[in-house]
């Protein structure tokens, strides 16, 4: 368990009027109250909060004073059409809307069914303008894994992977919500045996990760001290990075990947903040004993790791027009990577890199010990060699056209209530 501060907005006992928040198997309970942004009837964009099946027009909430207490700027931000403005105020403005929010959702407080809306049939939007977008290599398991297939002659993990956490520049870009159809793209290929061909590309995987956003940024020529690194963070998405691998092995050297990358990357829309993952937080990452002394500057000092539990589902076409369920390809989590977001955030800033309000930073592959742990598929059929059964008969290597890909995730602790972080899914649709 946690030492993390906890207080009433954790307390496991608390239930709210809305009746769906206190279903034990609700992913968003009233010690949860995640952040996103969805369209109103009016197709303007509006800021939210899940609670149970519903979400909180928190709009409504403010113009109807429902939300009384909060400064005027917080006012204005809770108005807004993106989360931005909100996540720039800092922590302790977060804290007291989340505080505000259990209020006025709590079974004590007096309903007021007219601020909510069936999440069923509501469209999620970014829940905000994510000006940049840089992902990690954070978990070894995956780079040994990927070391040893692509460089199997020598030590899988580069010189640098136990000194610093390693990341590219990634493209905001082609950050697509949740549900969002992602067509297979072209791209540059090098067969082994011939010259380079542009086609659509062959070896469509998902990588299983997790975006943290930044809420309070940092000046230029400023650094976020680790200390400091988990109060910037205003909360945790799920994320799919979509890699073309065939595009990857071409293009990688030297300078990382490029297009392999860039054509989508999916995330969840409900942003779980950390004050709401506070009860599941523990010390690390850990390191084993013959790695390398950490330099000062990525010295965890608070609880950084995150305990949360992902899963990644298949469903073929066919299997969902016969109605099968999905299988489940892999269960790991978050704690097993082996760089923080706190020091992927001050190793980010160590030179004085200005991270601004609403920028994302992946995880890189969430992969552990064991195969049924692999976060990707290059990694789960060891390159294509190990194909996954599917029940409709197929296999896989790689994605197919119609494949529905879905990540789900949650947090589960003694003593704790437990939440989830929603899901994260999207369909494969033929090149165009
Ligand atoms: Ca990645």
């Amino acid at each position: 368990m946690t030492t993390t501060a906890l207080d009433r907005s954790h307390d496991s006992a608390r239930r709210s009027w809305v009746d769906s928040a206190n279903d034990p198997a609700s992913d968003f309970p009233i010690q949860n109250l995640p952040w996103g942004v969805f369209r109103d009837d009016e197709g303007g964009h509006r800021i939210g909060v899940a609670i149970g099946d519903r979400i909180l027009d928190v709009q409504a909430a403010v113009l109807e004073h429902r939300l009384d207490g909060l400064s005027g700027v917080i006012d204005c931000a809770l108005c807004s059409s993106t989360l931005n403005q909100f996540m720039s105020l800092g922590h302790e403005s977060w804290s007291a809307v989340r505080h505000a929010i259990a209020d006025l959702l709590d079974s004590e407080s007096e309903p007021c069914e007219s601020l909510l809306r069936p999440m069923e049939g509501t469209e999620m939007l970014l829940p905000a303008d994510i000006g940049d977008y840089t992902d990690f290599y954070a978990s070894r398991h995956h780079a040994t894994n990927v070391g040893r297939m692509f460089r199997p002659d020598g030590d899988p993990l580069l010189p640098n992977y136990l000194h610093l956490p390693v990341g590219y520049h990634g493209r905001a870009s082609s950050i697509v919500v949740s549900g969002t159809p992602i067509r297979r793209p072209h791209g540059q290929l090098k067969p082994n045996d011939g010259p380079p061909e542009f086609r659509p590309i062959s070896l469509l995987d998902y990588e299983l990760e997790f975006g943290a956003f930044i809420g309070q940024g940092n000046e230029m020529g400023t650094r976020v001290p680790m200390g400091d690194a988990m109060r910037r963070l205003f909360g945790v998405v799920i994320l799919n990075d979509w890699s073309a691998r065939d595009v990857q092995k071409w293009e990688y050297q030297p300078l990382g990947p490029f297009n392999a990358k860039n054509f989508a990357s999916s995330i969840s829309p409900w942003i779980v903040t950390l004050d709401a993952l506070a009860p599941f937080r523990s010390h690390g990452p850990s390191r084993r004993e013959d790695d390398p002394a950490l330099l000062d500057y990525l010295n965890p000092v608070t609880e950084d790791v995150l305990d949360i539990t992902c899963e990644v589902h298949l469903a073929s076409e066919s299997m969902r027009r016969s109605g099968q369920d999905p299988i489940r390809l892999t269960r790991g989590s978050l704690s097993d990577i082996s760089w923080s977001f706190a020091q992927m955030l001050s190793h980010h800033t160590s030179t004085g890199c200005p991270m601004r309000a609403g920028d994302l930073i992946g995880s890189g592959t969430v992969s552990g010990t064991e195969k049924d742990s692999r976060g990707c598929l290059l990694e789960l059929t060891w390159r294509g060699s190990e194909p996954v059964e599917l029940p409709d008969g197929t296999q896989r290597k790689f994605l197919l056209d119609g494949d529905e890909l879905t990540i789900i995730a949650y947090c589960e602790s003694d003593g704790a209530r437990r939440i989830g972080l929603g899901s994260c899914s999207g369909i494969v649709t033929p090149a165009s």
